[in-house]
């Protein structure tokens, strides 16, 4: 039986239905995340350059068309922090403000495989500085018990679980598939023997 593929759900932040018309097919924290460094590398060539990656790989990678290795994500992910921590920091605007309650509830996924809390594998979380554009820099507290993680070190955990994931995946088809094979086999011998 063929498996419905999973619901990506898009998360928004403060600009809620804004993008949800326009979502490619293979919407997710990977090709997210590909999206934004090619915006701020200025184009994918020269991303694809610094990835040792050939640029048409990057391009099925940003459409979900591939998978992009868990190396080449951990590598965009730091990629994105040094850029960040380049950027002339704003942060005085955070200090000053009060800090706000946040009801905001983000969760990040690849297909239906999400992020979770290192702590209590709660799935939701929020920004600690609400007020200021989700970073991968930003500092996020587990909805469920408050233990605070930064985003790109949550993302790169997620890729890592994937993964795993896949391994677990591979090897259990393969084992039935063992078993499908080593049934076939004892079959025909039964067969031969009759
Ligand atoms: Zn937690």
């Amino acid at each position: 039986m063929k498996q419905r593929p999973p619901i990506v759900v898009a998360i928004d932040i403060g600009q809620r239905g804004e993008h949800r018309a326009c979502k490619p097919v293979g919407d997710n924290v990977f090709t997210r995340t590909l999206a934004r460094a090619i915006e701020v590398e200025g184009s994918a060539q020269s991303l694809a350059h610094l990835l040792h990656a050939p640029e048409g790989t990057l391009l099925r990678w940003s459409v979900g068309r591939a998978d992009m290795p868990v190396r080449a994500f951990t590598a965009l992910v730091e990629y994105l922090s040094a850029a960040e921590t380049r950027q002339p920091a704003n942060d005085g605007v955070a200090d000053a403000a009060t800090p706000q309650p946040s009801s905001e509830r983000l969760d990040f996924r690849v297909g239906n495989l999400l992020a979770h809390c290192a702590r209590c594998e709660g799935s939701e979380f929020r920004r600690l500085c609400p007020e200021q554009p989700l970073k991968m820099t930003s500092r996020l507290a587990c909805r469920t018990c408050g233990s605070e993680v930064v985003h790109g070190n949550l993302l790169v955990k997620l890729g890592h679980d994937l993964i795993a994931r896949k391994r677990l995946e591979a090897l259990e088809r393969n084992r039935r598939l063992q078993a499908m094979q080593a049934a076939r086999t004892k079959s025909s011998s039964d067969d031969e023997t009759a």
